[in-house]
Order: structure tokens, then sequence, then C-alpha cells
């Protein structure tokens, strides 16, 4: 009697119990694939998080503090030209010169167009207003600034960062227009990116720092590495020009970037995105 109930019940295991556990196995097996495709996102080497150092307009603070800073401690940086800017034509060999040093020379539109009737835009020329420039014309000049920045340094690939973050051209959103010919895009937000898995490469947040001292720069940068994401710093003046930073905080940041180089893979933009995008596996 016994021996027939261990029976049954042994029967009745495998009736349920077997395709209980095959379901379970192969439900652990699925979830170990959706893992190794879902992994968390990774650094090379270990990193904890990304640092672009970028700098946009070209100026003359750029050349004459930033670029000397940056080759002192190793580093590259990414610098967003505005093409009509005269100090482009006036100090081309010295942006050629960084971009054969390793730097990144971005597109920032040939004119510089923006918002004229946004807050505080009063400053914005006429004949550069974003809200009367069509989307046609936006990236028409955004090409012929590619192929400029192709004669200085005879790259193809690129990056653009959106002057003042504006994106309506007369009213409709030029980015969509430009955006198969480049490889990121960065428009104004938060210097943190919040995920690598949700980032859109053709809206990357950035933020401009201005009278920033080192330790909040550095602060930043530690938010991305518990964050495991990356940071996106847009500079303007360094030691001069306007939107400031001091070249004391800018050396800081510098300096704790050289000195912690396992946890902070600072690179240029270009570098940085092209690799976020052979990670998650989309061009
Ligand atoms: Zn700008």
């Amino acid at each position: 009697m016994i021996w027939e109930r261990f029976q049954k019940e042994t029967l009745l295991m495998k009736k349920t119990l077997f395709p209980l556990l095959a379901v379970l196995l192969a439900t652990a097996v699925n979830s170990a694939a959706v893992a190794q495709n879902g992994l968390p996102f990774q650094w090379p080497h270990g990193a904890r998080a990304a640092v672009s150092l970028a700098y946009d307009d070209a100026l003359d603070s750029q050349l004459d503090v930033a670029i000397p800073a940056l080759d002192r401690a190793g580093l590259k940086g990414s610098f967003y030209l505005q093409l009509s800017n005269p100090a482009v034509d006036r100090r081309l060999a010295e942006w050629r010169a960084a971009a054969r040093n390793g730097h990144e020379l971005g597109n920032h539109s040939l004119l510089h167009q923006c918002s004229r009737r946004a807050p505080g835009h009063d400053w914005v020329q006429p004949q550069r207003d974003l809200d009367t420039t069509t989307v046609a014309q936006m990236r028409d000049q955004v090409m012929l600034a590619n192929t400029m920045l192709y004669a200085i340094d005879g790259k193809r690939e690129r990056t653009y960062t959106v002057p003042c973050g504006d994106t309506l051209a007369a009213g409709q959103d030029y980015l969509p227009a430009i955006a198969p010919s480049f490889v990121a895009i960065k428009v104004g937000g938060a210097a943190v990116t919040p995920s690598m898995a949700t980032l859109n490469p053709y809206a990357v947040g950035v933020y401009a720092p201005e009278g920033l001292s080192g330790q909040q720069l550095i602060a930043l940068v530690r938010q991305a590495a518990e964050q495991g994401t990356m940071v996106n710093f847009t500079f303007h003046g360094v030691g001069g020009d306007y939107l400031t930073t001091s070249s004391a905080a800018h050396e800081e940041l510098l300096q704790y970037l050289a000195a912690n180089r396992q946890l902070y893979w600072t690179d240029t933009f270009l570098n940085i995105m092209t690799y976020v995008k052979t990670q998650r596996g989309n061009h």
C-alpha cells in the first residue's frame, strides 16, 4: 500500500514536477540570453564613466589656454567650430595642428543661427535668426560646414553641437534633416547622461558650465561614475572670452581626470559615441 502510494506519487512528480523543472530551466536559459544582450552598459577597460571635454565657438582662449592644458595632461578634447567665425580663418594652422594632435574638430554650423525671440537672445543678428531660417537652408549650410571641416582635417566622421540648443528652424525641427550626416548630435540638457540604454545619439544632453570651481566640475564627473554613464561638458572661454571657466578650475578638472584614468575614459565625443553605438549595436 505504501509502495503503491510511493509509486503513484513518483509518477505524479514525473508528470508535474519534471515539466515544471523543464519550464524553469528553459526560462533560466532564456533569461541568461536576455541578460547577455541587456548587460549593464560596459565602458572600455573597466572605466566607470566616459568624459567628453568639448569647447564651442572656436574661441582664442581655447587655443591659448585649453589646448595646451589638455596636451600637458595627455587628454583629448572636441572643438566645435563655427566656420564663419573670423578666428577660424585667422588661426587655421593652429586648429589644423590640434586636429593632427588627436583633438576632434566638430561642426557647430556655418553661421551659428539661434532663435532670436528666445529669452536673452537679443544678441542674435537678424540675418542669423533661426526663427527665419528654413530647415533646407540649415541643412545646406551644415553640410557645407562639414565640407569645410573635411578640408581642414581630412576627416569624414563628424559630430554636431546645436548652437544655443535651438532646434526649430522656422518652427520646424531641423535635426532629422542633418542627423544622417553625423555620428552623434548634442543639444542642451543635463551634464550627466541618465542612462546609456535609453540615450538617443542624436539628442545627447550637454551642459555649458560658467564660473564653476574645479571641485564643482569634478562633482559632475563623480556623479557620472556613480551612474556608470557619461558626462558632457561644453566649455566656451577658458581663462578668457565669455561664459568663462577659470584656467585654474579647468586645470583642476584635467589633473583629476589624468590622475584617475582607470576610472574615467576621457576622449573625443566622436570616439565615445562611436563606441556607444557599437556597444549597443545601433549605427
Ligand atoms: Zn555656440
